[in-house]
């Protein structure tokens, strides 16, 4: 981007910001828009797809943008669903497997490069504030040529921010929206396993005004846990995973592999990876029966093939829960 183009975006963001002033200060409208959610992203897992984006999800509440998971690509997901990526002030991930965690980075990058001058702040399982300082290196030779070319008042390093979060309370809370955080059951982890004692899958609920919304993440059936922390939501935002599915998917992945075939029971451990770290529709139709949601909506699909059927996710749900059951696509808003 030259010198002019900056000044224009910088212009438009003081424009922007003059704008939020103005509103800030006028009277309240009569009708306060509705909370509302984008599923932005809907793919389960790195694999890149055609017609699903990475794990995504936004909260509006009032013009403010929440984030919940920063798959690759969250920016132009963003763009497509017409939310302004400069407003997005707090960003939540569930955990750190990149299919949610990619680009939360390169997000306040892109908001930096172009004017953004308040802070944002990402909140995260333990992990997160390492991967701030990862990011501002990476980010830094950009940051000087940027900084160089015009004047740029902020350093990255006093805009970005990040916090590691624990489960089991509140994480974080403003005029718009109450976020609490509780660990799901993602990480099954060998007995042998190192370096992984402290990390956790978390979900997210979200309290507004006018809804409670609960984003699973990635999780295995969890149990009572889940239940109560779902419970009486109007949206439970839930992962999902079809095993047959899954595993006609992966023999054909397999299949297709250049060089050296895969290692015998490799398939049987990715199996049981799947069967334990991700949900199957009857148990998310249990949960949401227990917990009494009003609303089940399933992202986070696996395989999420282009021609898997609506109805290998949702019917199993319908089972065991009578409420409405969506299979999100990508830009929905609930
Ligand atoms: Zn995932
Ligand atoms: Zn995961």
């Amino acid at each position: 981007m030259g010198i002019d183009l900056i000044k224009h975006v910088l212009g438009a963001a003081a424009a922007c910001l003059w704008l939020t002033a103005a509103a800030q200060t006028a009277a309240p409208a009569p009708n306060p828009p509705a909370t509302r959610v984008v599923t932005l992203g809907t793919q389960g897992g790195p694999l890149p797809s055609r017609n699903r984006a990475q794990p995504a999800n936004a909260v509006v509440v009032n013009g403010a943008i929440y984030l919940v998971d920063a798959g690759n690509g969250v920016l132009r997901q963003l763009t497509l669903a017409g939310l302004d990526y400069r407003r997005v002030s707090q960003i939540f991930i569930t955990h750190n497997h990149d299919d949610h965690n990619a680009d939360w980075g390169t997000l306040m990058g892109v908001q930096w490069s172009t004017g953004r001058r308040a802070p944002v702040q990402v909140f995260g399982p333990a992990g997160t504030e390492d991967m701030l300082q990862g990011f501002l290196r990476y980010f830094e030779p950009n940051a000087r040529i940027r900084s160089a070319d015009a004047k740029m008042a902020e350093a990255p390093r006093n805009l970005f921010r990040a916090k590691d979060v624990q489960p089991g309370g509140v994480v974080y809370q403003d005029a718009n929206v109450k976020v609490s955080a509780a660990e799901v059951c993602h990480y099954h982890f060998r007995p042998d396993a190192t370096g992984v004692t402290n990390d956790k899958a978390l979900a997210f609920r979200f309290e507004t005004a006018d809804k409670v919304i609960v984003f699973s993440g990635d999780t295995g059936a969890c149990g009572e846990a889940l239940v109560a922390f779902a419970k009486g939501a109007d949206i439970l935002v839930h992962e999902v995973v079809s095993l047959p599915l899954v595993e006609a998917s992966l023999r054909a992945f397999m299949a297709s592999q250049p060089g050296a075939r895969p290692p015998p029971g490799l398939l049987e451990e990715l199996m049981r990876h799947m069967a334990d770290d991700h949900t199957v529709p009857e148990d998310i139709g249990r949960l949401a029966a227990a917990a009494g949601v009003k609303k089940v909506v399933l992202s986070h699909f696996v395989p999420g093939r282009d021609d898997d059927p609506d109805s290998a996710y949702v019917d199993g749900v319908k089972k065991h829960f009578s409420g409405p059951v969506i299979a999100a696509r990508d830009l929905m808003e609930f």
